[in-house]
């Protein structure tokens, strides 16, 4: 417990809302198994800009706390290191396309931040916070830092019969299936579609972001009680 108390003081005084802790037997790391999982909110008024369609302003944004995340981790992994533990920082927005998986990276954000019982994963398939809903951003570091404190999945339903974010998307990459624990993202999730759209509607501002309408339209992004 010490060691997950002094991380989260460590990354809250660099702007997290939240981190939790989780151990991932599949993290592709014989002995960083570990994870910590790290949320940081996006601006409210930036996202609220969004409207009916998505801002160069959002863009930035999003570029901007990725880079806050990706040096957050890596401070938190310096850390780590001088405590005598190993780490690999998973970055905050990397696509690996290999034979086995397009549009994902090394590990799957949302899936180290469900185990750490931070939340869930919308229709939208966003990470949806258990208190700050779908207006964040999420890091994970790999550690072998034999963590204690682990709350296990979350359970609870964000989006019943919600279908806002389905009729937003312009790609119609959104099936309005609702996710369950296990199942693979293209379930109930296109995301080549949604790729292809920020490639042909945004080619000029938009690289390496997505459009953000799905956040924007999500009734869950107020501050929920917990
Ligand atoms: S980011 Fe835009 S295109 Fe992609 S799923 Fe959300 S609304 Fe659709
Ligand atoms: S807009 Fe509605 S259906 Fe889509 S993720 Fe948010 S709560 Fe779920």
């Amino acid at each position: 417990m010490p060691m997950e108390n002094e991380l989260r003081r460590f990354l809250a005084e660099r702007g997290a809302c939240d981190a939790g802790f989780a151990l991932l037997p599949d993290s592709g790391s014989q002995d960083c198994r570990y994870a910590v999982s790290v949320v940081f909110r996006l601006s409210d008024a930036v996202i609220d800009e969004i409207g009916d369609g998505p801002t160069p302003t959002y863009y930035q944004h999003y570029r901007a706390v990725n880079a806050l995340i990706d040096r957050t981790l890596l401070e938190a992994g310096l850390f780590l290191q001088r405590e005598g533990y190993r780490y690999i920082p998973v970055a905050a927005s990397q696509s690996i396309n290999d034979a086995e998986q397009h549009y994902a990276g090394r590990y799957s954000h949302r899936k180290a931040a469900c185990l750490a019982g931070l939340g869930t994963i919308g229709k939208n398939s966003c990470f949806i916070h258990r208190q700050y809903g779908c207006r964040v951003r999420l890091g994970t570091l790999l550690t072998d830092c034999p963590f204690e404190w682990l709350k296990g999945p979350a359970t609870f339903d964000p989006c019943g019969g919600c279908v806002k974010c389905v009729e937003a998307c312009p790609a119609k990459a959104i099936s309005g299936k609702s996710w369950a624990p296990g199942m693979p993202r293209e379930g109930f999730f296109d995301p080549a579609a949604c790729s292809a759209y920020m490639k042909t509607a945004s080619r000029d501002t938009g690289r390496g972001a997505v459009c953000g309408l799905c956040l924007a339209v999500c009734p869950y992004n107020k501050i929920q009680p917990v």
